[in-house]
């Protein structure tokens, strides 16, 4: 299908990286994550649009390389990279967190898997197991959501980088800065945007990317099966039968944005373009808000939209934290979403006022979603 001279291999020559390949799959029907993912990503590409599902209309791939990072590039076609660790520190923590027993203890009820289905000693978190008998096994049900969500959040990272390209960012940056990829990490340093407008630009893909993973949400409904016990121990806003839908997507993106927040810490990178997770994913709540309420997707208003998006983010940050062994600041956390948010905002409406004409002749009126919401809440 693809030849050994693509867009992807220029891009990734240009950056000094090597090309990784999804390793092959194992006898007995097993594949591993990455060529699901890649599999996963180019049907999803080639939904997007006639340009991408047309032969060679857009090269997809992965970098070996240890950061949390990824990059879209236009050559002789749109190119599209994840990086190696990415991939494996997002699925990493999704099982990871399924090994806690306090995050959605609902999953191992016996009323919803069934007296002979769920295993009575490992489904009780009050039962601890004796040294002897220890096990590593999780339940297929639990594997079965840190799948989804994972898969949720390599749809954010995906279609985030497909806002770069269609919104103009990519060719913004090859007039201004020279011919290299769009980086994640490092953007500031890679080229001549000033810091406002490096934030505009991700804030710009990040809402771009959080409608398109709603509206798949909407249409998917992928965490349906989960509503019921999801309900049993979280007081949600309800919303049909999207509620446990919207929660995760919510949980994978913040996830999502917290990984990356510590990547850039373990990178030293002083300045960067992205807020930090509690604050970026409070910032997509207005977008998020809107396009829902636009498109008919659901009846919930902002407060109802902000509640679950706060519990979701939040469940999502305990989880994390203690898997790192760390304390929960749920202050910090939650203060992002009263001032600090408007106040970001405020500041993309300001540097759009100046970078928005700048991008207007790259934007790709064509390539627009065949079924989605708009590309971008902000032009
Ligand atoms: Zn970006």
């Amino acid at each position: 299908m693809l030849g050994h001279d693509t867009a992807l291999d220029e891009a990734l020559k240009s950056l000094g990286l090597t090309h990784f390949m999804p390793p092959a799959p194992k006898p007995g029907g097993m594949i591993h994550v990455f060529q699901m993912l890649e599999a996963r990503a180019r049907g999803r590409l080639a939904g997007l649009s006639d340009d991408y599902a047309a032969p060679g209309g857009v090269d997809f791939g992965f970098a070996e390389h240890r950061e949390f990072n990824a990059f879209a590039q236009r050559s002789s076609r749109d190119v599209i990279c994840i990086y190696s660790a990415t991939v494996r520190t997002m699925w990493s923590l999704c099982n990871a967190v399924m090994t806690i027993r306090e995050v959605f203890p609902w999953i191992d009820d016996i009323d919803r898997l069934g007296e002979n289905s769920a295993p009575p000693p490992k489904g009780e978190l009050f039962f601890v197991r004796e040294e002897n008998h220890a096990s590593e096994e999780i339940e297929p049900i639990r594997r079965k959501l840190a799948a989804a969500i994972f898969d949720v959040a390599m749809d954010f990272a995906l279609m985030h980088e497909v806002g770069h390209l269609w919104n103009g960012h990519v060719d913004l940056l090859h007039q201004e800065g020279g011919p290299l990829p769009f980086p994640e990490m490092r953007l500031i340093e890679a080229n001549g945007f000033n810091l406002a407008e490096a934030q505009a630009l991700e804030f710009d893909a990040d809402s771009f990317a959080i409608q398109k993973v709603f509206a798949r949400a909407y249409r998917e409904n992928q965490f349906k099966e989960f509503s019921e016990g999801l309900l049993k121990d979280h007081r949600l806003p309800l919303d049909g039968e999207h509620t446990a839908s919207w929660f995760f997507t919510w949980f994978a993106v913040y996830a999502f944005f917290r990984l990356f927040d510590e990547a850039c810490a373990a990178a030293n990178i002083e300045q960067r373009p992205q807020p930090p997770a509690a604050l970026r994913q409070a910032c997509l709540l207005s977008t998020v808000a809107a396009v829902s309420a636009r498109q008919g997707w659901s009846s919930l208003a902002m407060p109802h939209w902000a509640t679950l998006a706060t519990d979701a983010g939040l469940e999502a940050e305990r989880a994390i934290c203690r898997l790192r062994r760390s304390g929960v600041n749920a202050n910090a956390f939650l203060a992002a979403w009263e001032g600090p948010a408007f106040d970001q905002i405020e500041i993309y409406l300001q540097t759009w006022d100046a970078l928005g004409p700048r991008l207007a002749p790259f934007k790709r009126g064509a390539m627009a979603a065949k079924s989605d919401a708009p590309p971008a809440l902000i032009s």
